[in-house]
């Protein structure tokens, strides 16, 4: 172990009450020691490498939810552990009074991902409902600023924020589209189960149903701020926007002068095969969010605005104190930095297209249709099971994501080989024929 020192890792081990607790002793100690908003977690896991996980009980599991679209890199990827030591050895804080030379590589690299010749890789082959048109788009160095924070919904937050500094107040957002929790981001959220409880909310956001344009056009209007939405919505079941949709947006708010921000905190950073999942659209927004698979599990997040709407924000409208941090910035840099080097984009296209296809080839009567782009795929199931379906998978050793009712979300690492793949395909007619055997028993 070159981790850390192993003296360290003894009073490490102290501090964390000792390494060989059950999962369950552990999960009793959690629901007295924790606020109870995720319910009793399934298991405690304790170690990772690369797509698979342990847990308290020394069980493996193939990762296919990778972190909830965190763990680009999968668990303890030699890059991302050695650029993450060796800057928190160097440096690991300072406050928004200085800078540091991570923020600043960061920030400009994801200005540079985002110009439309980067963002649109025109040489490699895409899948069919991903067609993209990298010519005529308009953004260039320097025509773009970030404001760096620690989560999604911090970057929705400066995202809202920005949205009012145009002088208008009133947002659009679509039904089922998810942004976060803290209270601007849970305003543009679109589900109102989790909405309501917390209201008054701030003001002037509109639902429409996703992926309706005429319901788009018809709402908005010239006091339109800002419009905000998903290129695939991600906790409303792994929905890609229909083609044309994102576009369709982009001439709207054009139209009224309007911001068009892109939530792509789920779906950016090579999760869908691309850089940013509306890169393929042929779109350029104002305003990209990004967060979940920056840090591959650093948590960082940042707020990208573009032209104009890089300078809405100014000294004293906004700030953080941890936004930006070294530690986190560097971890930014070594996940696209591993992305580029390893043609992770090509691997996340591939791997994304077997593992969906080979669904599809199972024939199973549980499943449906999968969706999604890339290494972000929802597996529709005939029959509103996926809680069942995700507990027989971690009975058999792979995690994935019971999203909702009738969906198995995937997310895993953008290193998942084809033989990872192979492995959850062949493990996975034997958990759908479980939970169907027992789904028509109880039909009787
Ligand atoms: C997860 C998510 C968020 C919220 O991110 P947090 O880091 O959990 O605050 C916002 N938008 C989208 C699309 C997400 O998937």
């Amino acid at each position: 172990m070159s981790r850390t020192d192993m003296s360290h890792n003894d009073e490490l081990t102290q501090l964390t009450g000792g390494t060989a607790l059950a999962s369950d002793a552990w999960l009793d100690r959690y629901g007295d020691a924790l606020m109870n908003t995720f319910g009793r977690p399934q298991r405690v896991l304790v170690r990772g490498e690369g797509c698979y996980v342990w847990d308290a009980d020394g069980r493996r599991y193939l990762d296919m939810l990778g972190g909830l679209a965190v763990n680009a890199l999968g668990h303890a990827h030699p890059l991302l552990v050695s650029a993450v030591t060796s800057q928190l050895a160097t440096l690991g804080h300072v406050s928004n009074f200085f800078a540091s030379p991570p923020q600043i590589a960061l920030a400009e690299r994801l200005l540079e991902l985002l110009r439309p010749d980067v963002a649109g890789p025109a040489s490699t082959a895409r899948p069919a409902d991903d067609v993209s048109d990298a010519a005529g788009r308009g953004t260039g160095p320097g025509t773009g600023r970030v404001f760096f924070t620690n989560s999604g919904t911090e970057a929705n937050e400066a995202a809202f924020k920005i949205a009012r500094r145009t002088g208008r107040t009133k947002v659009v957002a679509a039904d089922g589209g998810f942004h976060g929790r803290t209270m601007g981001a849970l305003a543009m959220t679109g589900k109102a189960s989790i909405r309501e409880p917390f209201e008054p909310l701030p003001g002037g956001v509109v639902h429409v149903p996703f992926a309706d344009v005429d319901a788009l056009r018809a709402a908005v209007d010239d006091e339109t701020a800002a419009v905000v939405l998903e290129p695939v919505q991600g906790e409303a079941g792994v929905v890609p926007a229909p083609d044309g949709y994102l576009a369709a947006a982009r001439q709207v708010t054009q139209e009224h002068g309007a911001l068009l921000i892109i939530d792509e905190v789920q779906t950016g950073i090579g999760r869908v095969g691309h850089w940013f999942a509306h890169s393929a659209d042929g779109v350029v927004p104002d305003v990209v969010t990004v967060a979940k698979g920056l840090g591959g599990g650093i948590p960082i997040g940042a707020c990208i605005g573009l032209g104009e709407a890089a300078d809405l924000l100014g000294p004293g409208s906004h700030g953080t104190t941890f936004g930006g941090n070294p530690v986190a910035a560097v971890a930014g840099l070594a996940v696209l930095h591993a992305i580029e080097r390893d043609n992770l984009l090509d691997n996340v296209r591939t791997v994304g297209r077997h593992l969906a296809d080979g669904v599809h080839a199972l024939e199973h009567p549980l499943v449906d249709r999968v969706r999604g782009r890339g290494l972000l795929l929802g597996i529709g199931l005939t029959r509103e099971v996926a809680p069942q379906v995700a507990a027989a998978a971690l009975d058999a050793g792979i995690i994935v994501n019971p999203v909702n009712a009738g969906t198995i979300r995937l997310a895993p690492p953008l290193v998942l080989s084809t033989a990872q793949a192979e492995e959850f395909l062949a493990a996975l007619p034997k958990v759908l024929d479980a939970v169907h055997a027992t789904a028509e028993e109880a039909d009787g």
